[in-house]
């Protein structure tokens, strides 16, 4: 069963007044999930690397007549936490509360055995995936707690859920934000306004998928905007009492 209600649907101004930070904003299931906070209303920051593709996303959201959104270059193998607190602070200074936070961002990485897998590509995967959530979070937190009740989706996979031969660091860095969310999501409580769950999207039909199954005829998975109404409801006032929950946006 979904944990979407039967029947939910957004409204077009479902997430107006929110602000919400998409990571990985530029393409795939980020792009999607950020066009579609755009188009019910949120003012969404798109955080990527790849500034022309997310300045292509931004003029997208413009010319849809969407809340102006905002860019935040940043590489997340970025390691220094202090560009990540400076980050918080920009936006603090600009007076954002923050609503909604998808770590979306993430790597595949190498696709062999462990025993195979090279020192940096482990690094950089656990980096990327994990690391950077940790970092990230730890420095929007106060920006979060000053929003009525901020919700934080991470972003998870089937092989972060039972481990499988050859999904390597990606599987592990997976795991990592399950475990990551538990612990969150025990210590903020009932009673913290923020709360986090972690979704798994299933098969999309994205770069990451056509590269780790390139026999695969494209077609045979959703494209990420057929899916993008979980993210929404996971964003919205509607489903305040999800917290600490692993969900799947497809059955599995
Ligand atoms: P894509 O590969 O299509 O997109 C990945 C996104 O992450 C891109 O925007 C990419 O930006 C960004 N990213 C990667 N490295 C960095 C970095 N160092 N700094 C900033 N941004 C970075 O993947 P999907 O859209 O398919 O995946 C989105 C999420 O869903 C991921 O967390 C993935 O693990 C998860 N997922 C996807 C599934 C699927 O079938 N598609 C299945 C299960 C989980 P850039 O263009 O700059 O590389």
């Amino acid at each position: 069963m979904s944990f979407v209600p039967d029947g939910w649907q957004a409204s077009s101004s479902e997430l107006a007044g929110k602000t919400v930070l998409v990571t990985g904003a530029n393409r795939g299931i980020g792009e999607a999930v950020a066009l579609s906070c755009a188009q019910h209303g949120a003012e969404v920051l798109l955080l990527g690397r790849d500034d022309a593709k997310l300045a292509q996303v931004y003029d997208q959201i413009v010319d849809l007549g969407c809340p102006k959104p905002g860019i935040i270059p940043l590489d997340l193998t970025t390691r220094d936490p202090s560009l990540y607190t400076s980050l918080a602070d920009e936006l603090s200074g600009a007076n954002v509360v923050l609503d909604g936070l998808v770590h979306n961002a993430s790597v595949l990485g190498e696709r062999r055995a462990l025993a195979q897998t090279s020192p940096e590509s482990w690094n950089e995967v656990l980096q990327v995936n994990m690391t950077a959530v940790f970092l990230l979070t730890r420095a929007l937190m106060p920006l979060l707690g000053a929003a009525t009740a901020a919700s934080i989706v991470l972003t998870s996979s089937g092989v972060g859920r039972k481990g499988k031969a050859y999904w390597g660091a990606y599987a592990v860095s997976k795991f990592a934000t399950e475990g990551y969310m538990q612990v969150l999501a025990d210590e903020l409580g009932a009673t913290s306004s923020v709360r986090v769950n972690s979704l798994n999207p299933g098969a999309v039909n994205t770069g990451m998928r056509r590269t780790a199954y390139p026999g695969e005829p494209p077609d045979t998975n959703p494209m990420p905007d057929a899916l993008t109404d979980r993210w929404l409801y996971l964003l919205s006032d509607a489903s305040r009492k999800l917290h600490g929950q692993a969900l799947s946006a497809q059955k599995s």
